[in-house]
C-alpha cells in the first residue's frame, strides 16, 4: 500500500506569528501538507470568521516561505476564481458538499480537491458530488471522511464512519482520507481513530493539531497537540 498522505495544521489562525510557528512544527516532522482554514464556515455568525483575504495572503507567504504545501477551504466561487490556481489541494467542506455550483467551479481548476462527505450524506450523494467536480475535468479528487451525524449519542460531535473505507475503496477510484478531528470533537479520541483509520485502509489523515491547543481560535476541544500527532505518526512509521 502507498504512504499515507498526512495532512496537519491548526484548525485557523488569528495571526501570521500563530501560523507560522504551527507550520514550522508541521513541516519538523517531515509533513508536507500544512491545512489550516481562513475562510470558515461556523455554526454561529457570531463566531470567529476567518481572517479571510488577509490570512490567504499568510497562507501564501508560508507556502513559499516553508516550502509547505497549502491545503485550504474555500466557500466560494469568487475564492476559487481568486485563489485557485495558487493552493496546493482546495477543500471542500461538509456544509458545502452539495454546493453544486460550487463544485462545478472547482471542476474547471486544475488543482486537486479534498471533498468532505456532507455530515448525512449518504455514500451515493457524496460519489455523485465528486462526479460534479470530475464531470468539469478536474478528477484529482480525494475524498474525506469527517463523521456523520448519528441520533443514538450526543457525546461526540459526529460518529466516525469507518465503513465508508472499504466502501469507497469497492465501489470507485478515488482515494480516501480520514479526518478524526471533527468526527468526535474530542481530542483524546483522534489518536486511536487515526490508527483505526489507517488500520482500515485510509489513504491519509486529516488532522488539527496546534502547539498550544487551548489557545485555537477555532475547534479547540477536538485539536491535539504535537506529541500525541507524533504518536499517530509513529503508529503510521510501524504499520507502512
Ligand atoms: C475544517 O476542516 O476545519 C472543517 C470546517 O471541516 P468540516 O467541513 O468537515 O466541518
Ligand atoms: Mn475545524
Amino acid at each position: 500500500m502507498k504512504k499515507p498522505i498526512i495532512i496537519a495544521g491548526p484548525c485557523t489562525f488569528g495571526s501570521y506569528e500563530e501560523l507560522y510557528k504551527n507550520a514550522t512544527l508541521v513541516k519538523e516532522r517531515g509533513i508536507e501538507y500544512l491545512r489550516a482554514g481562513t475562510f470558515k464556515m461556523r455554526t454561529s455568525p457570531d463566531s470567529f470568521q476567518g481572517l479571510r483575504e488577509e490570512g490567504m495572503e499568510m497562507l501564501l507567504k508560508i507556502k513559499k516561505e516553508l516550502g509547505l504545501k497549502i491545503v485550504t477551504e474555500f466557500t466560494s466561487i469568487e475564492q476559487v476564481h481568486k485563489y485557485g490556481d495558487k493552493v496546493d489541494i482546495i477543500q471542500i467542506g461538509t456544509r458545502n458538499m452539495y454546493n453544486y455550483e460550487l463544485l462545478k467551479e472547482v471542476g474547471k481548476t486544475k488543482t486537486p480537491v479534498i471533498l468532505k462527505r456532507a455530515f448525512s450524506a449518504t455514500y451515493d450523494e457524496w460519489i455523485k458530488a465528486a462526479e460534479y467536480i470530475k464531470k468539469e475535468g478536474n478528477k484529482k479528487i480525494i475524498l474525506c471522511e469527517r463523521g456523520v451525524r448519528n441520533n443514538i449519542s450526543n457525546e461526540t460531535r459526529n460518529m466516525l464512519d469507518l465503513q465508508a473505507i472499504p466502501y469507497i475503496h469497492q465501489k470507485t477510484n478515488y482515494p480516501i482520507i480520514v479526518d478524526p478531528s471533527h468526527a468526535s470533537g474530542l481530542s483524546y479520541m483522534v489518536e486511536p481513530m487515526s490508527k483505526a483509520a489507517i488500520a482500515a485502509g485510509s489513504d491519509g489523515l486529516l488532522v488539527e493539531v496546534h502547539y498550544h491547543p487551548e489557545e485555537s481560535l477555532c475547534d479547540k476541544e477536538e485539536t491535539i497537540d504535537f506529541e500525541t500527532l507524533d504518536h499517530i505518526l509513529e503508529f503510521i512509521k510501524k504499520e507502512k
